[in-house]
């Protein structure tokens, strides 16, 4: 379903960008192919009593937080389930997100979940999924999500360190996050850890110990998000007062890579990376690495890294093959070539003829010697049994450079502090 088939009430522009503690709600294929239909309800930062540093919410809601009712829900999944394709019905999920689903009053979180049950129970929603604070999970509230079959719940971890955590105003420490997955565990329910990358104190060290602990937590899949200065948030007024520099895009670019490549070699899916470009992020955005195609970004640097290694192996004067799937050609040449750039100034670009092979899985490699290469001119592959498959090897994290950017630094992302004319 595209943006304009949408019910209006799931529209987002016009809101706030706030960096709420669940971030965007990703569509996940079902095994028949179809992306998950995912319907969308807003319960902006209703409830909500913290201030986190990152956190726009509460300072720029000039608006008031639209308040869903039983009834608008009810309205807004019939809506959903009306414009969408008999296909796209074969896994349905509904999400609140927008704030901290498990911070409301239980009779309100209660008044929400039976707005969807009598869907979960004719099968016409296969999911229901929200968002929340670590320190909001205990045994009374996942019996009331366990009663009204919640079967993913997410977490905003944001870092395992207890210092980043304080000196962001998470209120909780790093012990509350693993003590809200182990709960959530318990309850065979869905595992999701959003992280953010950058907040203050937070060093590439640092960044290896949250690593470590997400790994130790098994989430079903985690989010990664660069920290971003948002107007009105307290992360704006450090900003301004030079307290605070936010990572240059090459170096989030850099960790969001390390922690992809960990998350990869662990079987942790990855399902985002960057927020999603909208309306109003743009217009509260003060300062940060925000890119529309983070996620791009950090792929294709990992599709260099691996394309240096595999060539490193091949003697200069010779040339082989390099094998790609045809969807991750342009992840393959970098964001205006950069890549491409890249392995021309070490004298790698003449080493190898690109392929692509239909079979080939996502953003992966295989080096084949050139002559075992049917054609030449770059069409599909077909099978090479001489063909040596390569994912993502490196998970040793010591090899990673967190320093050097391959992405130059968007310094037209940092834009004149605003956050003094709100
Ligand atoms: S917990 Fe923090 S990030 Fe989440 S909605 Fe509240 S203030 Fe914002």
């Amino acid at each position: 379903m595209d943006e304009g088939a949408r019910p209006a009430s799931a529209k987002t522009e016009g809101r706030s960008a706030a960096f709420s503690c669940p971030g965007e709600v990703e569509p996940e294929a079902c095994p028949s192919g179809n992306m998950a239909l995912v319907i969308p309800i807003f319960i902006l930062h209703e409830g909500c009593p913290h201030r986190c540093l990152f956190c726009n919410q509460h300072s720029i809601s000039g608006q008031p937080a639209p308040v869903a009712s039983g009834a608008e829900i009810e309205t807004t999944i019939r809506a959903w389930l009306a414009q969408t394709r008999q296909a796209r019905r074969a896994r349905v999920e509904v999400a609140f997100y927008g704030g901290s689903f498990t911070c409301l009053p239980l009779a309100r979180q209660d008044e929400l979940l039976a707005a969807v049950r009598p869907f979960r129970q004719q099968g016409m929603v296969h999911h229901i999924r929200l968002s929340t604070r670590p320190d909001a999970i205990d045994d009374q509230r996942l019996d009331l999500l366990a009663r009204h079959q919640v079967s993913i719940v997410e977490l905003g971890a944001q870092s395992c360190d207890d210092e980043v955590l304080r000196r962001s105003g998470r209120g909780h420490d790093a012990a509350a996050i693993v003590a809200a997955a182990r709960l959530i565990r318990e309850r065979d329910m869905r595992l999701g850890l959003q992280l953010m990358l950058g907040l203050p104190g937070e060093n590439s060290r640092i960044l290896r110990h949250t690593a470590g602990e997400v790994i130790r937590l098994r989430p079903d899949f985690v989010r990664i998000y660069p920290a971003l200065v948002l107007r009105g948030s307290g992360l704006a007024r450090l900003h301004c007062q030079g307290d605070y520099q936010p990572l240059s895009l090459g170096r989030a670019v850099a960790w969001a890579a390390y922690l992809k490549k960990r998350f990869d070699c662990e079987g942790i899916r990855v399902v985002r990376m960057g927020l999603q470009a909208s309306a109003a992020l743009t217009r509260d955005l003060v300062a940060g690495p925000h890119h529309p195609a983070f996620g791009e970004l950090v792929l294709a640097r990992m599709m260099l890294a691996q394309t240096r290694r595999l060539l490193a192996g091949v003697p200069a004067g010779k040339r082989c093959a390099l094998v790609i799937a045809a969807q991750d050609q342009s992840i393959f040449r970098g964001p205006k070539s950069a890549n491409l750039n890249r392995l021309r100034q070490l004298g790698l670009l003449d080493r190898f003829i690109l392929r692509t092979d239909p079979a080939q899985p996502r953003q992966t490699l295989r080096l084949v010697p050139e002559n075992t290469v049917a054609g030449d001119g770059g069409g599909d592959m077909g099978k090479q049994t001489s063909s040596r498959p390569v994912g993502w090897p490196d998970c040793i994290d010591q090899h990673h450079d967190f320093d050097r950017a391959t992405v130059a630094d968007n310094s037209a992302n940092s834009q004149p502090c605003l956050a003094s004319t709100t």
